[in-house]
């Protein structure tokens, strides 16, 4: 009997098999038959519901199988043709045959591709590999570069799914920190979702600190309790080395991790046409070659875009790529507007570095320096000497919008370049405890936590805008989703944030989405169309980029525009101001793109004016002043 050509699940190995001998077979299989399975399920109470076969030409038998019931160690004949025999990894909710990554005419091929290698990227893609898909993940510089690796707080999360009063507490704050702009329905969804993923963060490996009834929780500016999961002041780090780490560990053989791969441009299905959906993307390789890779479904994990602004907490990857490619193929973007300043960068550092806002919840004072002086020389609670008592309620720990922007109305009532954070109230040895990494930076700059008071200012932090996505991470066109493609994380807009994200929300938001999302792919990669002809990246006839000096003076005439005329504070004339450059440089950088071959520089420069200009747009079409948008002709 011929041997069928199966291709068999390297993370799985022996324990996962289908029947390679046809044992039990009464009809032997097509010669030239391959054949890809997958073993869908629902997750807990009954965790294997379903198995789908595809034929590696895409075409899936999956209504006829999806009514099995099937059980560990069993054959099964699907179809009257193949008998499979089952076995379940007890550590994974799913299991599958993986199509294996093919070199292909054009380029190579995977199920899955995910751009970035954040909280989002990561995560999602061992959720996939996981699900039995195979799945490379691109990232343009080290794996490590990404917000998720300098984030200091924490993650919030209400771990007790049956405590509805603080599950309902979390929603509010959120919902208060939005300003009534959040999507409600989201908001519900994510934070009750919190508790199961903090168990699959910690499953990967990622240690949170201990407290006295199991986690230690923190507090932060907005939030009404001590909600936030930490690990000390470098949670991000231990994140992002915990989902790194995993991608290496048992059953991630189907994962290919490509560093300094930067996606260019997503491919769609049909050029111009967002809804044919699309089949992957071109990647620009360290050796200045393009890589068409094929993919059924694209997952972009690419972070913010806060290199657009002069001082900002974003490393430099942060250049709004995602939001750019997906607008470029015809996604919706929305709520690009709402641009988050932390109040609390350290002053004085070439790349701003943030003091966190878990010190304030700490006890941390906003002071103005005369405040500081003053209280100094006459004394009394340090809370009582902030400006932050004229802002807000809630003192130095009110939302951040409300923080940053009173702390640059006192900045240029003063003329100074900072406030002060000021700890030498608070007990030391808890200080120096919790927040060891700002310790040592502080110690760099010469100045002692606690006895000194930290000089910051604002700077640009987070993106609460992106490409509009549904529950699963898809990408929309006018409202229709856009077949095959994803996004999460950061350069994602679900609806969470509203006008304002509150703190130690968007890690959360991030892992949600992603668990969501990489459930869905491995649903949709069954039914998805054979990806067709896919065209090379254009090459012929461009130049190499001999002269690289005005794109440097470019940038920084845009991030000079962005800080100055479209940061905190706005008015219609320096939005429309904007336009105009904008519109200038967006026609001078499509000169140079047409007659070059691409190099970082260049994409992510004219991805940043992608950006910009739907920064501006969306704030020229907001009229009213709300969270993060504030345009003082709104007053
Ligand atoms: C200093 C700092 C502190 C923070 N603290 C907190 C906190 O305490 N709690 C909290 O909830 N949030 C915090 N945030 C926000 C949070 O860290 C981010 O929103 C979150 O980590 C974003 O995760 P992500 O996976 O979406 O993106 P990122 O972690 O930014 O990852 C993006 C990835 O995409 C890659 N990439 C980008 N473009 C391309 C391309 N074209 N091709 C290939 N790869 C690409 C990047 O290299 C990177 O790997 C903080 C942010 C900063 C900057």
């Amino acid at each position: 009997m011929a041997s069928p050509e199966f291709d068999f699940p390297d993370p799985f190995g022996p324990v996962m098999a289908v029947n390679p001998d046809w044992n039990g077979m009464d009809t032997s299989p097509p010669n030239d038959l391959k054949f890809r399975t997958s073993i869908l399920t629902n997750r807990i109470p009954n965790p294997h519901k379903a198995v789908f076969l595809t034929t590696l030409d895409g075409k899936p038998h999956s209504a006829v199988l999806s009514t099995l019931s099937i059980n560990e160690g069993a054959a099964y004949r699907l179809g009257g043709l193949i008998v499979i025999t089952v076995f379940f990894l007890p550590r994974f909710n799913s299991v599958g045959l993986l199509r294996r990554t093919m070199g292909t005419a054009s380029g190579i091929e995977f199920d899955v591709v995910i751009v970035g290698s954040g909280i989002a990227g990561l995560f999602t893609a061992l959720r996939c590999t996981q699900r039995g898909l195979s799945v490379l993940v691109v990232t343009k510089s080290r794996i490590s570069s990404s917000s998720t690796n300098w984030a200091q707080g924490g993650i919030a999360a209400v771990l007790d799914v049956n405590d509805e009063d603080a599950i309902e507490a979390h929603v509010r704050d959120t919902i208060a920190s939005g300003r009534g702009l959040c999507d409600e329905e989201v908001v519900r969804s994510v934070v009750s979702e919190a508790a199961h993923r903090i168990s699959d963060l910690v499953s990967f490996g990622v240690g949170f600190d201990s407290g006295v009834d199991g986690y230690h929780k923190a507090r932060e500016g907005g939030h009404s309790e001590a909600r936030i999961l930490h690990s000390k002041d470098r949670t991000g780090a231990e994140i992002e080395g915990a989902l790194e780490a995993a991608t290496s560990g048992e059953g991630m053989s189907g994962l290919v991790i490509k560093e300094d791969w930067m996606a260019i441009d997503i491919i769609q299905r049909k050029h111009g046409d967002p809804l044919s959906g699309i089949c992957g993307v071109w990647c620009l390789k360290s050796d200045g070659l393009v890589e068409t890779i094929r993919g059924s479904a694209v997952i972009l994990a690419t972070g913010g875009c806060g290199m657009l602004y002069n001082s900002t907490t974003n490393p430099t990857v942060a250049t709004g790529d995602g939001v750019a490619m997906a607008s470029r193929c015809g996604a919706d973007i929305r709520d690009m507007e709402f641009v988050q300043f932390h109040p609390t960068a350290l002053e004085g550092q070439e790349r701003p570095f943030l003091i966190t806002e878990a010190m304030r919840g700490h006890g941390a004072v906003l002071m103005t320096v005369e405040g500081h002086t003053r209280w100094r020389e006459e004394g009394g609670l340090a809370s009582d000497w902030s400006y932050m008592k004229e802002y807000s309620p809630m003192g130095s720990l009110g939302t951040r919008d409300v923080v940053a922007r009173a702390t640059d109305a006192e900045l240029k009532m003063s003329g100074e370049s900072h406030v002060l954070l000021v700890t030498e109230h608070l007990d030391m040895d808890s200080l120096r405890d919790s927040f060891p990494t700002i310790c040592e930076r502080l110690i760099e700059q010469g100045l002692t936590l606690g006895p000194d008071p930290i000089p910051v200012r604002p700077a640009a932090h987070y993106l609460v805008g992106g490409i509009s996505v549904d529950n699963f991470g898809r990408g929309m066109n006018d409202g229709k989703v856009i077949p095959g493609l994803y996004a999460i994380g950061e350069t994602a807009c679900t609806g969470l944030h509203g006008a304002n994200r509150l703190a130690s929300n968007s890690l959360l938001e991030a892992v949600v989405f992603a668990e969501r999302c990489s459930e869905h792919v491995s649903e949709f990669i069954l039914g998805a169309d054979k990806i067709g002809d896919v065209p090379d990246w254009r090459a012929e006839g461009l130049s190499e980029l001999i002269e690289h000096a005005p794109l440097g003076t470019d940038l920084l005439a845009l991030r000079n525009m962005m800080t100055r005329d479209v940061g905190l504070v706005k008015s219609d004339s320096r939005l429309m101001r904007a336009r105009r450059r904008v519109e200038h440089l967006e026609n001078e950088l499509e000169t140079i793109w047409r007659a070059s071959l691409p190099t970082r520089e260049l994409v992510e420069l004219r991805n940043l004016i992608i950006c910009a200009g739907l920064i501006i747009e969306s704030s020229i079409e907001r009229r009213e002043n709300v969270g993060l948008h504030y345009n003082i002709d709104l007053e």
